[in-house]
């Protein structure tokens, strides 16, 4: 190891032991997220770790006004950071600002179609991820990620694995893969998932994934992402060959906690 590397390991030390989560704080956040609260002591320690290490190289902006508290920063931080607990935080290398909003956002969009025509209409977003940044989130559905949980949501994890995805170019459902050999086997499970779930989709039957996750094979990762980590033993039962594929790639299985 360089001296370099020794003083960046040493500056980074210094700057987490400033921004280190107070044991109370952490606490108390963890206890209103029950998908963070069955994590045992030792994940606790560690998602505690790496979300002091997230909060000093992140910057928070409160839209409209806003203020963010320390509870929404922290909040924020470990669920964003539960998806990569066993990962890396470079990951989150690619942008820096986290822009939270009192409420949710309307985004004018614009669409050109077949015909060459373009259609103009609002989507409302309750989160938002872009290439570099920043990671738009609506502080009401973060807030309520404790009870949305059931039902499979969860935004911070939604937008935070459309980050993921997008460390390899854009956001196709394809986050960095260890090797071709693993790429081959993400495409292929998630691929047929897909197929399967748009088949119920079109076939008028519910599904336990949000519907969205038709949208696109990004969409698809995102939204089975948010089941995995908050919904985990229903989407095991449901999606058994994507829940096996996750537990490999993000190297943890929510199910069992
Ligand atoms: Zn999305």
């Amino acid at each position: 190891m360089g001296w370099w590397q020794r003083w960046k390991d040493w500056h980074e030390q210094r700057v987490r032991a400033r921004h280190d989560i107070p044991s109370e704080l952490w606490e108390a956040v963890l206890a209103r997220y029950p998908f963070l609260e069955s994590l045992p002591a030792g994940e606790r320690e560690a998602l505690r770790a790496l979300s002091s290490a997230f909060l000093a190289r992140k910057e928070f902006t409160g839209a409209q006004g806003l203020e963010v508290s320390d509870e929404m920063a922290v909040a924020i931080a470990a669920q964003a950071c539960l998806p990569i607990l066993h990962l890396d935080l470079s990951l989150y290398d690619g942008f820096i600002g986290i822009v939270v909003h009192p409420d949710e956002v309307v985004a004018r969009r614009l669409v050109t179609d077949h015909d060459g025509v373009v259609h103009e209409y609002d989507e409302w977003l309750s989160g938002e991820a872009m290439a570099g940044g920043p990671v738009m989130l609506s502080w009401p559905d973060v807030d309520e990620a404790g009870e949305l949980a059931m039902d499979g949501y969860n935004v911070v994890v939604h937008e935070f694995a459309h980050v993921i995805d997008m460390c390899n170019g854009e956001a196709d459902g394809i986050p960095p893969q260890p090797s071709l050999e693993a790429q081959t086997r993400w495409i292929e499970v998630l691929d047929g998932a897909l197929e399967a779930f748009c088949g119920r989709i079109d076939a008028g039957q519910p599904t336990l994934l949000d519907p969205y996750g038709a949208e696109g094979p990004q969409e698809f990762f995102a939204v089975a992402a948010e089941a995995f980590f908050v919904n985990p033993r229903p989407f095991r039962e449901y999606h058994p060959d994507v829940h096996a594929l996750f537990v490999d790639y993000f190297r943890q299985d929510p199910a069992k906690r």
